[in-house]
């Protein structure tokens, strides 16, 4: 092997492919996998059909999880310029990546990222469910106390979760989600994304065990778990009106302090609560 330093000018790239519509491809993509000296992928066959798709001849080569740490420094050593690609979306999302980042800098190639597509974040913005914060899962152990601690803390936390799920233990997982969260939690399931029988389905778990008991379901799958306190929200419920809820509570005899308390637990933010119960109170002795 050689010494770090030997490679430098060496270069490896991390392409994100499509997760499904072959076009889901930036330019920059492209033009990457076009320059570079080598493609290495996943599984050759299936990143020709890309690469066929747009035209691009570069050299393909098998790369993949269990040819990772024999393979990669030869590659890296012998071609300057290295793309790699998996078989869909971002290299190193519940994907192989970040194995070959560590090796390359240990190398002193230069390693550079390049953005695009991922499963997970349409299926967390399709889900409807607050995206501000959120907890990338990637996939759960099938069983065992490591799986039982995940769910856990995905039934404890106060913003999404978001599972890589196969077709074949989506029932299970539901199951096993609605048990930890309560079986009105709110949760959706992303399916194909970007493909021809792309589908996004919000209900809470009890709705969504339901009818995946009653639908046989195929393809790819991201399941979106909401957070503990949304629970009886409801991810297609109406945002809450304050200002209508207020009223109502005042002509039902709630003023100052009681009226806050009632708007807070209701889910008002504070201060609105705060300021409604004031406007009220001062209405109310005009
Ligand atoms: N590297 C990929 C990424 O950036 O999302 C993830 C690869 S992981 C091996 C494959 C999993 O991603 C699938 O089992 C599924 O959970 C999710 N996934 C990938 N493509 C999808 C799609 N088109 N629709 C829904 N889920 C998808």
């Amino acid at each position: 092997m050689s010494d770090a330093g030997d490679l430098a000018g060496h270069r490896i790239s991390l392409v994100p492919t499509p997760i499904g519509h072959l076009q889901d491809v930036t330019l920059r993509a492209l033009d990457t996998l076009r320059a570079a000296d080598v493609v290495a992928a996943e599984d050759t066959r299936r990143s020709r059909v890309l690469l066929d798709r747009h035209g691009i001849t570069t050299r393909l080569t098998r790369l993949d999880a269990h040819t990772m740490a024999a393979r990669a420094p030869a590659l890296l050593q012998q071609h300057r310029h290295v793309a790699f690609i998996t078989d869909a979306g971002t290299p190193g999302i519940s994907d192989p990546g970040a194995e070959l980042v560590a090796l390359a800098r240990d190398l002193g190639v230069e390693v550079e990222v390049l953005p695009g597509p991922t499963a997970f974040v349409p299926a967390l913005v399709l889900s409807g469910l607050p995206a501000a914060r959120f907890t990338f899962e990637g996939f759960l152990p099938r069983k065992g106390r490591e799986r039982r601690e995940r769910i856990a803390a995905i039934a404890a936390r106060d913003h999404p979760s978001i599972v890589y799920e196969a077709p074949t233990r989506l029932l299970a997982s539901l199951r096993d989600m609605a048990a930890a969260c309560g079986e009105e939690r709110s949760a959706a399931v992303a399916r194909e994304l970007t493909k021809l029988h792309e589908e996004t389905r919000r209900g809470t778990l009890r709705e969504l065990a339901a009818h995946f008991e009653a639908t046989k379901v195929r393809g790819e799958i991201v399941l979106v778990i909401g957070p503990a306190d949304a629970e009886r929200a409801g991810v297609d419920a109406p945002p809450l009106d304050a200002e209508a809820l207020a009223e109502r509570l005042a002509s039902e005899g709630r003023w100052g302090r009681d009226l806050r308390a009632d708007l807070i637990a209701a889910g008002v933010p504070r201060d609105v609560a705060y300021a409604l119960a004031m406007r009220l109170k001062q209405g109310g002795e005009r």
